[in-house]
């Protein structure tokens, strides 16, 4: 069996398990009647999170995603994650989208292998710290703190001290608490510039969004802008703290944050241009 068929063939018998599933659970419920509860059980059967596509003897997962405002089964491949998403219309049937994907099997190995190279948070990796390009060493396996030194030949290094298995995680928590100490000072030195409170302040691993102010006045950036040269931070929170007083992108919105941050362009200019490529880190 090709390899292809054989993955159909497993797929059709995973269906039919969860099928059965369904009607397991039908029948061990007594004080079932009724055609409703039959239709809310079967509608629960569970939908893969995943298809496989196989191109030129690769697999390619493909995430599924429903999505009751889709008008057409769409295709793409995240450059920020390089996750491949399948989006269907409510009612599509699995077997549809399955055909789509395999047909566009050419187009997605394609796709993947234009997909800007991850940097593993490893010994020996150049990262971007506030903009300037850092090595990771690893100083010790003896346990203690990051800290960013000069290495002898010149290059600015990130030095970690820890076990080896732990490095990467070592480094993306210090570049984490890197990001809350710079955003919380810039959120900070904008806000009284501005006479608002922000509520709260958080770092995350955003994928859509740099940053974003909820109403309640709680600030969210992503812990990724400190790779960044550090305007571009300064610009984002200057961005959010506007927020604090217009929560819109109106041309008021903008105007202050023209006040806030003069000559903002550039950096909202470098975002759009180079905020993806902040994603191959880690
Ligand atoms: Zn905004």
């Amino acid at each position: 069996m090709s390899p292809a068929r054989h993955l159909r063939a497993w797929l059709a018998r995973l269906f039919a398990a969860a099928r059965r599933t369904g009607t397991l659970t039908r029948s061990r419920s007594p004080a079932y009647n009724g055609g409703m509860r039959v239709a809310l059980l079967r509608r629960s059967a569970p939908e893969p999170t995943h298809v496989t596509v196989i191109h030129a003897g690769t697999c390619y997962p493909v995430a599924v995603r429903r999505r009751a405002a889709a008008r057409r089964i769409t295709l793409r491949v995240s450059s920020a994650t390089g996750e491949i998403v399948l989006t269907l219309p409510e009612g599509t049937d699995l077997a549809t989208a399955q055909r789509f994907a395999d047909s566009h099997g050419a187009w997605i190995a394609a796709r993947v292998a234009k997909l800007p190279q991850r940097v593993a948070f490893e010994p020996g990796a150049v990262v971007p710290l506030r903009g300037v390009p850092h090595r990771i060493l690893h100083w010790s396996t003896a346990s203690g703190a990051t800290t960013v030194t000069t290495a002898p030949d010149g290059t600015p290094v990130i030095a970690v001290s820890c076990g080896r298995p732990h490095v990467g995680r070592r480094v993306r928590d210090f570049l984490e608490a890197e990001a809350r100490s710079d955003l919380t000072a810039a959120v900070a030195r904008h806000a009284g510039a501005l006479g608002r409170t922000p509520r709260r302040l958080t770092v995350r691993d955003t994928r859509s969004r740099w940053g974003s102010c909820s109403a309640a006045g709680q600030l969210n950036f992503s812990w990724r802008l400190i790779l960044a040269p550090p305007e571009v931070l300064d610009y984002l929170a200057a961005h959010e703290v506007a927020h604090l007083a217009e929560m819109n992108h109106s041309d008021r919105f903008w105007r202050v944050v023209a006040g806030l941050y003069p000559g903002y362009e550039a950096p909202e200019a470098w975002l759009k241009r180079h905020g993806t490529e902040l994603h191959r880190y880690g």
